[in-house]
C-alpha cells in the first residue's frame, strides 16, 4: 500500500501535521486552561478579601453573635455570598481561629452541617493562613476535586480567623469545556485544510512522474517520438526536460539502428545479387566459357568487398564495445604512409593521380598502435583516391608542434559539404549520395574516428577552398635505441 510515492507523502505530511495540530492545541489547551483557573482562583481570592473585611466590620460594630443576619452589613454579606454562588458555583464560609465557623455564608444550606467544605482540610489550612498567608489550592475532597482560595480575616492587624471559598473543580473545568470544544474545532478545521491543501500539492507533484512513467512506458513499446509536457515546479520541469533529451537521444539511438540494418542489408544485398546472378550466368550457360574469367573477377571482386564490409563492421564493433585492446609502441610515421601508398600505387596510376609528401626519407616517431594508425591512413588516403576525380592533386603533409604531431591528407576533389560535414563521421553517412553511389559504405571515416578517440587523439574536418582535407593528431613518441635499429 506505502509503495507508491503519493502516499507515502501524504500520510508523512499529514502526521507532521497532525503531531504539530495536537501539540499546538494542548499546548494552546492547557496555558489557556491555567490562565482560565488562576484569574478565576485570582477573582475568588478579591471576592474572598471582601468578605474579610466585611466580617471585620460586624465584628467591631460588636454587632455578630452566632448565626443571625439582622444588620444591614449581615444581609449584604449573605447577599455577596450569594452573588459569588451565582457566578462561580462557590461556597463561602468564615472561620475563627480555632476553625469553628463564625459566619455562615452560602445559599441555600441553611445548616453548618450542610457545608460541603471538608472540615480536616480546612484545619490543615487555617494553620497557613493563620500566619498572614493567603492559600489557593486544588484538593481531592471527599467530594470530589476543589479549589479553595482562603485569606485570613484581620481585624486591627489581629488575624481573626480565615475566609474560604471553595468551588468543585468541575464546575471551573466545565466553563472550560467551551474553550476545548472551541480548540478541537480549530484543530480539526486546520487539519482538514491541511490534508486538502496536501492532497492537492502531492498530486501536483506526483502527476508529472505519473506522466513520465506512462511516456516510459510508450518509449519502451517503441514509440519514440513520445515526451513529455514540462511543467509545474523547477525541479519537476528539469526532470522532464532531462527525460525529453533522454526520449530524443533514444529516438535518434533507435533511427540509428534502423538506419545500420538497412544500410547493412542494403551494403549486403547488393554485391550478393550481382554474385548470384554471375554465378547463375556460368551455371546455365547464359553467360559463354570465354567470357567466364572476366565474370569471374568480378564475382572475386565483389567477394572482396562483402569481406571489406563485414571487417569494417567487425572493426567497428569491436572498438565501440571496447574489446579491442590498443598494441602502443613507438614506431615511425613516415614509414607506414609510405607503406600505404605503396599499397595504393595501382588505383593511384589508374586514376593518374598527382601524390605530394611534406617530407622525404626523415623518419617522424609517433607513440600509437602502428596496425590502427596504418588503417585510418587506408581509409583517408583510399578516400581521397576514390572521390578525386583523374589527374587530380592528393597531398599528405605531417607536423610537429611539441608533443603533438598533425597529419592532413588533403585532395582537390570535389570536397564536402557545409551541411554534411557535421555528419560526416556517422557510421553509414554517405555525403552527396549522386557522387557517391556504389563508391563506398560509409564506415571508413567512422572507423578513423573511433580508433582516434582510443588513442585519446582526435580527426576534424578541415576547412579547405577546394576539394577535402583532414586533419587527425598523434601523439610523439621516441626513436628506437641504436641497438633496437640495428636489430
Ligand atoms: P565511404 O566508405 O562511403 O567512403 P567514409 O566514412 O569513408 O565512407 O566517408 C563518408 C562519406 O564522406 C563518403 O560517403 C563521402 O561522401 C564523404 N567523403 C569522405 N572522404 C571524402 C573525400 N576525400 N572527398 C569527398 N567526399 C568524401
Amino acid at each position: 500500500m506505502f509503495r507508491s510515492i503519493f502516499p507515502r507523502l501524504m500520510t508523512a505530511i499529514l502526521a507532521a501535521i497532525l503531531i504539530c495540530t495536537l501539540g499546538l492545541s494542548m499546548g494552546f489547551y492547557v496555558t489557556t486552561r491555567n490562565n482560565y483557573i488562576d484569574t478565576r482562583m485570582n477573582e475568588l481570592k478579591v471576592q474572598a478579601y471582601d468578605i474579610a473585611y466585611l466580617a471585620s466590620r460586624v465584628r467591631s460594630n460588636n454587632m455578630l453573635s452566632g448565626f443571625g443576619y439582622s444588620t444591614a452589613t449581615e444581609n449584604y454579606i449573605s447577599w455577596k455570598a450569594n452573588t459569588i454562588y451565582d457566578e462561580f458555583k462557590a461556597y463561602s464560609v468564615v472561620v475563627d481561629r480555632t476553625g469553628q465557623v463564625s459566619l455562615f455564608a452560602a445559599p441555600d444550606l441553611m445548616q453548618e452541617q450542610d457545608i460541603p467544605f471538608d472540615r480536616q482540610r480546612i484545619i490543615d489550612t487555617l494553620a497557613v493562613v493563620l500566619k498572614g498567608k493567603e492559600v489557593v489550592e486544588r484538593q481531592n475532597s471527599s467530594n470530589g476535586p476543589t479549589f479553595t482560595v482562603a485569606v485570613p480575616w484581620v481585624d486591627n492587624g489581629v488575624v481573626l480567623g480565615a475566609v474560604f471559598i471553595q468551588t468543585a473543580a468541575q464546575t471551573v473545568y466545565a466553563t472550560f469545556q467551551g474553550l476545548a470544544l472551541k480548540t478541537a474545532l480549530t484543530a480539526l478545521f486546520a487539519l482538514l485544510l491541511a490534508c486538502v491543501s496536501v492532497f492537492l500539492i502531492t498530486r501536483q507533484i506526483v502527476k508529472p512522474l505519473r506522466n513520465m512513467a506512462v511516456v516510459a512506458g510508450e518509449l519502451a513499446e517503441g514509440h519514440f517520438d513520445r515526451r513529455v509536457p514540462v511543467t509545474g515546479s523547477r525541479e519537476t520541469r528539469e526532470l522532464a526536460s532531462a527525460f525529453n533529451l533522454m526520449a530524443v537521444q533514444l529516438e535518434a539511438l533507435e533511427q540509428t539502428r534502423r538506419d545500420f540494418i538497412a544500410n547493412v542489408s542494403h551494403e549486403l544485398r547488393s554485391p550478393m545479387t550481382s554474385i548470384q546472378g554471375f554465378l547463375q550466368g556460368m551455371l546455365d550457360g547464359t553467360i559463354p566459357a570465354e567470357e567466364q574469367k572476366q565474370y569471374m573477377e568480378i564475382v572475386l571482386d565483389e567477394t572482396r568487398r562483402l569481406s571489406k564490409l563485414v571487417g569494417n563492421l567487425l572493426n567497428l564493433s569491436r572498438m565501440e564495445n571496447d574489446t579491442i585492446q590498443l598494441a602502443l609502441s613507438d614506431f615511425d610515421l613516415h614509414e607506414s604512409i609510405r607503406r600505404v601508398i605503396i599499397a595504393n600505387l595501382p588505383q593511384l596510376d589508374n586514376k593518374q593521380l598527382d601524390l605530394q609528401l611534406s617530407f622525404n626519407e626523415e623518419p617522424l616517431y609517433v607513440n600509437a598502435d602502428p596496425e590502427q594508425i596504418e588503417q585510418v591512413l587506408i581509409n583517408l588516403l583510399s578516400n581521397a583516391i576514390k572521390y578525386t576525380p583523374e589527374g587530380g592533386h592528393i597531398s599528405i603533409d605531417t607536423a610537429q608542434e611539441g608533443d603533438t604531431i598533425r597529419v592532413t591528407v588533403r585532395d582537390d576533389g570535389p570536397g564536402i559539404l557545409p551541411e554534411d560535414a557535421p555528419y560526416i563521421f556517422d557510421r553509414f553517412y554517405k555525403a552527396d549520395k549522386s557522387h557517391t553511389v556504389g563508391k563506398g559504405t560509409g564506415l571508413g571515416l567512422a572507423i578513423c574516428k573511433r580508433i582516434l578517440e582510443k588513442h585519446g587523439q582526435s580527426i576534424r574536418l578541415v576547412p579547405s577552398a577546394t576539394g577535402a582535407a583532414f586533419e587527425f593528431t598523434l601523439k610523439s613518441g621516441h626513436a628506437p635505441e641504436p641497438a633496437h635499429r640495428e636489430a
